[in-house]
């Protein structure tokens, strides 16, 4: 029995609601609709079964992954030989107390952002196209339309590598462009609480339809994508270097750059990973031969 199995026995054993999938297809998992099975994946519904399931995979040595809803992620094609677990959609509890919102990482940053504007509160407006989880968008620190997860995040409940819960203060997040202190795969997000300001729920809703809008015009949201595929190099934009280098339609496999977002590699149809990370390496060598800048991947390589 190797210790994923023995995990897996353990779980069963110690807590019997838990939900377990051993060898769940990830490509279920990705919006890229790529990547081969998780080892084993775990769907917590309550922050004591998932810090108890984290603990017991550390105990045994078991490396953890933490997914919410897969939407930054490019999962291998021989899978993840791990222990995934899995927030969205069942770790999602949310309350709103005057213009405070505290919410369970597996929250859709969508569903957040509709909560808050049903209860007359702006500064999330930014989010609600961003198709990835609470705990994804702070640890990601995603942002969009001049908004920053950063901007509105003031407490964060984090599970540490030794198994410790602490709330950090926003401060302690080190919060920077796409990256945080919960970048390193080692500190899980468990909640996070937002301070929004008063606004007018008409108003606010207008602005996400605005935002929407915007999104279906410039984004090729028709394909199976993980969004734009490499960070933003300073002083440059990704999308516009790859464009000049007349890289649109660029395929390799069902991988392709988009033709209507340079900045997107899309599943064109029966992408695989490789197809995907091939892909990938020619937009950068072809980007750094004609132009000198290297682009670093946004998206999230997992195996
Ligand atoms: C069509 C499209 C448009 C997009 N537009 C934008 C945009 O405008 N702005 C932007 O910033 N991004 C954008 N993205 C990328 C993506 O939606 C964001 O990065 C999002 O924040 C990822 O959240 P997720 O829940 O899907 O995370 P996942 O993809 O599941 O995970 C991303 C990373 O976060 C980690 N992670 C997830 N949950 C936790 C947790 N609870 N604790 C610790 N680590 C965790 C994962 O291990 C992984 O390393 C877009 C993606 C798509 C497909």
């Amino acid at each position: 029995m190797n210790q994923i199995q023995m995990l897996q026995q353990q779980l069963e054993q110690r807590m019997p609601e838990l939900e377990l999938r051993p060898g769940e297809p990830m490509s279920r998992h990705t919006t890229f609709r790529v990547g081969g099975p998780a080892a084993l994946m775990a769907c917590p519904r309550e922050t004591e079964e998932l810090v108890e399931a984290v603990k017991l995979a550390r105990e045994l040595e078991v490396p953890t992954v933490v997914v919410g809803n897969g939407s930054n992620l490019l999962v291998d094609d021989q899978g993840v030989n791990a222990f995934v677990v899995k927030t969205v959609p069942q770790y999602s509890k949310c309350q709103i107390q005057g213009s405070e919102v505290t919410a369970q990482s597996g929250i859709l940053l969508s569903q957040l952002a509709t909560r808050a504007a049903e209860a007359g509160l702006t500064g999330l407006e930014f989010a609600h196209g961003i198709p990835g989880s609470l705990g994804g968008g702070v640890t990601m620190n995603a942002g969009a339309y001049g908004g920053e997860m950063v901007q509105v995040v003031t407490k964060v409940g984090v599970l540490l590598p030794s198994g410790e819960v602490e709330e950090w203060e926003a401060q302690r997040c080190q919060f920077r462009y796409r990256h945080s202190a919960f970048s390193d795969g080692k500190h899980l997000v468990l909640w996070a609480k937002l301070r929004l300001q008063p606004g007018q729920p008409d108003a606010i809703r207008e602005t996400m339809r605005d935002l929407a809008a915007k999104r279906r015009e410039k984004q090729p949201l028709e394909y199976p994508s993980a969004g734009s595929t490499f960070k933003r190099p300073e002083g440059h934009f990704a999308a516009a270097l790859i464009d000049q280098c007349g890289l649109k339609g660029l395929r390799v496999g069902g991988a392709m750059v988009s033709e209507k977002h340079a900045g997107f590699v899309v599943n064109a149809g029966g992408a695989t990973c490789s197809d995907v990370l091939r892909l990938m390496d020619q937009i950068r060598e072809r980007v750094f031969q004609a132009t000198g800048v290297e682009l670093e991947p946004e998206v999230k390589y997992v195996k």
